[in-house]
């Protein structure tokens, strides 16, 4: 794993003990219109206004956004209400200019993340740049594509780095507008413990009404911020128009949000949460001895099957399984999901230990006769 170099986000941001917040509209759409978004936040905690300036979509016919001519718009507005600004890049010229007009951070956005060309071509305007970079998730659930892109614009010695947590897109997945797969964002806090995650529940959800609960599940995981699309007259935007709410409901959501601390030097808190750990750790170690003991039972049942030729799966007793194992989760009052994809782990693995097991080549039988 590289070890990336960076700035704390408190150094470069002044924030600390609260969520950074990036809000503003997905498009710069006109001056009037940034310049009443501004207005209409004023008194809102926004740390840094932003505004798409070149939108990257996903048809030709769709917006594209107004382009150099709004970035005065933006600074302007940013000026005139005290707030910094930030717009997404997807070229080295985008970089150069939106810089060149005094844009204070940039974002590699996630359709730009994906292409290893374009971000090190981005990595090379950056070089002896000051203002930070946060770069978005690619599309995909891609981890290493994530990783290798924030090595390139390190690499070209930016230090104030962070990244944008938007979703990802995948099939099948309904509920949201791309997945937000807490488990990736949990995993990078894991490997880059120092590298701010900013949460996107714009992007994530799609949808006005479900900002407010993903922006909550971000603050109850530690993450550092949110980006946030704001718009005066959200239906009427000239894209993500569902996803947008008014600069008054962002204010109504950045107060209801409630900020975890990462932890307390209460000392009964830290008793407490000792002992309750000490639970688990004693319980994870009952269920990984449970675990083996099925596998030695699942050995067992190969060695019978292999002995009478009979096939690994047999799918109606995996139904009348899966079916038990789920009707007693739910009396226990676990969810349906969760027990499922526990079983489906347990029952692809003993599946595959069968396998290994009934392929393996016959014991050599000893040869010697001592008769
Ligand atoms: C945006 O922030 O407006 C945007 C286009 O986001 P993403 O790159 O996450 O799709
Ligand atoms: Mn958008």
């Amino acid at each position: 794993m590289t070890t990336l170099v960076t700035s704390s986000l408190a150094s470069w941001s002044g924030v600390e003990g609260r969520p950074l917040v990036i809000a503003g509209p997905c498009s710069a759409e006109s001056e009037e219109q940034l310049m009443e978004t501004a207005r209409r936040l004023r008194g809102t905690r926004v740390d840094y206004f932003r505004a798409g300036i070149w939108k990257a979509r996903t048809r030709p016919s769709n917006f594209e956004g107004i382009g150099d001519t709004a970035l005065p718009w933006l600074v302007k507005t940013g000026r005139q209400f005290g707030m910094k600004t930030a717009t997404e890049v997807a070229t080295a010229q985008h970089v150069e200019i939106a810089l060149h007009h005094g844009v204070d951070l940039l974002w590699i956005g996630a359709r730009t993340t994906v292409n290893p060309f374009s971000v090190q071509e981005i990595a090379e305007a950056l070089r002896g740049v000051n203002a930070p970079v946060l770069v978005k998730n690619p599309t995909s659930p891609d981890m290493a594509l994530w990783m290798g892109a924030l090595e390139r614009i390190n690499r070209a010695g930016v230090r104030r780095l962070g990244v944008i947590h938007r979703g990802f897109s995948v099939a099948g997945v309904v509920r949201y507008r791309n997945a937000p797969m807490w488990e990736l964002a949990i995993e990078f806090r894991r490997m880059h413990p120092d590298i701010p995650i900013i949460t996107d529940p714009s992007h994530i959800t799609g949808r006005r009404d479900m900002i407010l609960d993903v922006a909550q599940h971000a603050m109850d995981l530690g993450l550092d911020g949110l980006m946030i699309e704001a718009h005066p007259n959200p239906d009427q935007a000239w894209s993500d128009a569902a996803q947008q709410v008014t600069p008054e409901r962002l204010a109504e959501i950045l107060d209801l949000i409630k900020v975890r601390r990462e932890t307390s030097a209460d000392a009964g808190f830290l008793a407490a949460l000792a002992t309750l750990r000490g639970r688990i750790d004693h319980l994870d170690h009952e269920i990984l001895d449970l675990l083996a003991k099925r596998m030695r039972v699942v050995e067992e049942i190969a060695d019978c099957k292999r002995e009478n030729n009979v096939a690994t799966l047999q799918v109606s007793r995996w139904s009348a399984m899966l079916e038990d194992r789920l009707d007693r989760a739910q009396t226990l009052g676990l969810a349906a999901e969760y027990a499922q994809a526990i079983y489906e782990i347990i029952h692809r693995e003993s599946v595959r230990r069968q396998s290994e097991i009934m392929n393996a080549e016959p014991a050599l039988e000893a040869t010697e006769d001592h008769s």
